[in-house]
Formats: structure tokens, C-alpha cells, sequence
């Protein structure tokens, strides 16, 4: 599936990646080509985000192990240490569904985890379709639980997605039963009257997504990438059309602009004045206004640029990274947050969705160990 719009970086792929090597050598076509597109080699998209190479393995976030990628700390069934050759090579052998591309309306995954999370949902709907499903999947998950962190082995997922051409899987709705919190977690895309977007809300109405009071950006789709979600990426990504306002997060001053434009296109670095002495980037913007100078300060709330897709950008997105120093800094963390909730208005339309949802996937099952 070659350059699905997948915002920000590829995520760590080791023991997958070294898979399809495999499979690739062995003659797999379509295997090769998915390497080609997503082999963890490939340029990083913003190589600016680099700040700290030398602190790279983990990104420096300072909420702990909290979202350490590749710290898989598991209690319990420690999966991340499962061997995935086993379960993977079996999966190897093309998807599911002989003739690929075409199939039209949702299907259903349910699947249970025995391993890494994609080699389980590979093994279910095949590569192609597996790969971008499950960043699309994860992106749910990740505000439930610590992704790959708190994955145990007995886990079960299920989701109802439907696959489109040249984007990545629409999921429509996650369920996922933890053992470690003997909890099931669910969630359902729903589009309430006079949004421009759908947005994944809970049975109890709240939306899955947190979002920042002071936003760096007016409106956006969806956030396709956050610092807990086990890729090592160090901004939030948020998908917007070209031309969404962009605003300071703080009161600060702009201290740089465009450096670095082959990677990051038209940036901003602004450094907060007093507070807590942080800086953010914004970058891809699609254009700053000759007005915006180095030096100029400007007001929480203030509007200064707007979103865009220039420099290493794969699609339409601001990419907001907060700093203290050279420390990457959770804006989720950082941040004040809120959860937004259905209006009462939708709550009948968001039930019937749910039926029709609830009715693609399998029976609940009971969470515990
Ligand atoms: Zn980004």
C-alpha cells in the first residue's frame, strides 16, 4: 500500500520489519513492497525533531516509563518478549482475501493477543490492510492503556473498519478487553449534528480523545500521533485541512523561523516568556505572514500562522512539539486537558450507531485472567 497518509514517523517495527525482510527474500512481491515503503530505515520525516540524538532510544518524556516505546514493562505475560517469528510466519503468506483490494462496507477484526498487537491483526486480515490498521487501531487504544506496555498475552481486540483506496482503514468502532485492568474499553466513531468531524465516544457519552484547553490549532480532524503511542515520534501530530489557524499555546516570544525547511517546510519556534520556560514548534505550516518576525511576542490564543503540508509531510497536518530545553515534553502532560461529552441531541443518533456497530462484532467477552 504505498504512502498511506500516515502522519509523522513509521512506528518501531523491529521484529515485524525483520519478518517481511524475510518474506520478502523469499519471494513474497508484495511483501518486498511493503518493506520498500516501510522499512524502519527509511528517511525520518522530521529530522529536526531530532533535537537530542544522543538521548534518542526513548524520546525524554518526562512522565516516567509512562510512555516509553520500547520499555515493555509487563507484569504478568510478558508478550513483548514473546517470540513473534512462530505466529508471524504462518501470516506471511498473502491476506486472507484472495483477490485483496476490494472489500466493500465494514468488516470485523477480533482477534487475541498473543504477541506483538499487528502480528496478531497481520494474521487476521493480512499485510496490507494489517499494517495501517493497526497505527489506526493504536491511536484508540493508546488513551486507555500503555501501548505496548500494558498488553498482555489473552487480551482480545476487536474493531469493525472498512478499508479505503489510497487512505488508510476508516475504523468505525474498538473494543478491547484488558486483563491487566479486567476491563473492557470500547469506543464508536460518531458524527453528531453540525460537527465537521466524527469523533470516537464512549458508551458514556465522553469523546475517547482527550483535547488541549489552549489548543495549538482551532479545529483538526483527528490527532494521528501522541507521544505515548509507541512511536518514536517526538510531536503530536494533528490532521488538519491547509489553512486551519494555528495559535500560541503560551504567551512567548517567536525565537526562530523556517530553519531546517527541507524537513520541517514553514516553522515556527516560539519560547514561552516566563512560565515554565518552554518552547514550541509548529511545524508544515502552509504559510506565516510576513508580519510574524523573529523577536515579535505574542498571546496565548493568539493566532500567528496556519496549518499546512510543506516540508517532510506526508499529508495535510500541524505537527506541534513542546520542548524544555532539549527535553521532549508530553503537550498532553503539559498541558491542560479536557474530555469533551455527546450533546444530549446526539445521544439517540450515537445508540442507534452503536447497535449497528455492536452487531458487527462478536460477543463481549468477560474480562479477567
Ligand atoms: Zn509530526
Amino acid at each position: 500500500m504505498p504512502d498511506m497518509p500516515i502522519l509523522g514517523e513509521s512506528e518501531k517495527k523491529s521484529p515485524i520489519a525483520q519478518v517481511a525482510v524475510i518474506a520478502a527474500i523469499v519471494g513474497t512481491i508484495a511483501g518486498l513492497g511493503y518493506w520498500v515503503t516501510h522499512r524502519p530505515g527509511a528517511t525520518p520525516p522530521e529530522p529536526v525533531t531530532e533535537v537530542a540524538p544522543a538521548a534518542a532510544p526513548v524520546d525524554a518524556v518526562p512522565a516516567a516509563g509512562a510512555t516509553a516505546p520500547s520499555a515493555a514493562v509487563d507484569q504478568g505475560a510478558p508478550i513483548a518478549n514473546a517470540p513473534p517469528m512462530p505466529s508471524a510466519a504462518p501470516a506471511m503468506p498473502l491476506p486472507p482475501a484472495p483477490e485483496g483490494k476490494t472489500h466493500s462496507g465494514p468488516r470485523t477484526l477480533s482477534v487475541t493477543i498473543a504477541g506483538p498487537m499487528e502480528t496478531a491483526i497481520v494474521g487476521q486480515v493480512g499485510r496490507e490492510v494489517g499494517g495501517p490498521l493497526t497505527q489506526v487501531i493504536n491511536r484508540s487504544l493508546v488513551w486507555w492503556v500503555k501501548v505496548p506496555g500494558d498488553l498482555l498475552k489473552g487480551d482480545s481486540l476487536s474493531a469493525v473498519f472498512e478499508e479505503r483506496e489510497g487512505q488508510e482503514p476508516l475504523v468505525h468502532a474498538v473494543r478491547f478487553t484488558s486483563r491487566k485492568f479486567g476491563k473492557t474499553f470500547e469506543a464508536f466513531r460518531y458524527q453528531g449534528k453540525g460537527e465537521a468531524h466524527a469523533k470516537f465516544f464512549q458508551l458514556d457519552g465522553s469523546s475517547l480523545e482527550e483535547h488541549l484547553t489552549d489548543p495549538p490549532i482551532d479545529d483538526y480532524e483527528q490527532i494521528t500521533s501522541l507521544l505515548r503511542d509507541g512511536r518514536r515520534h517526538k510531536g503530536v501530530d494533528f490532521k488538519a485541512p491547509v489553512g486551519t489557524p494555528v495559535r500560541a499555546t503560551f504567551d512567548g516570544v517567536i525565537a526562530r523561523k523556517n530553519w531546517n525547511f527541507r524537513g520541517n517546510g514553514n516553522s515556527i519556534e516560539l519560547q514561552e516568556s516566563g512560565g515554565q520556560g518552554r518552547t514550541a514548534l509548529y511545524l508544515h505550516l502552509s504559510e506565516i505572514p510576513k508580519s510574524v518576525k523573529v523577536g515579535d511576542t505574542v498571546k496565548r490564543g493568539q493566532p500567528f500562522a496556519k496549518s499546512g503540508n510543506t516540508g517532510h509531510s506526508f499529508a495535510p497536518h500541524l505537527h506541534y512539539q513542546l520542548m524544555k530545553g532539549a527535553t521532549v515534553v508530553d503537550p498532553f502532560v503539559s498541558h491542560k486537558t479536557a474530555r469533551a461529552s455527546l450533546p444530549s441531541e446526539d445521544r439517540a443518533g450515537f445508540d442507534g450507531a452503536v447497535a449497528r456497530f455492536k452487531a458487527l462484532m462478536p460477543a463481549e467477552t468477560v474480562a479477567g485472567n
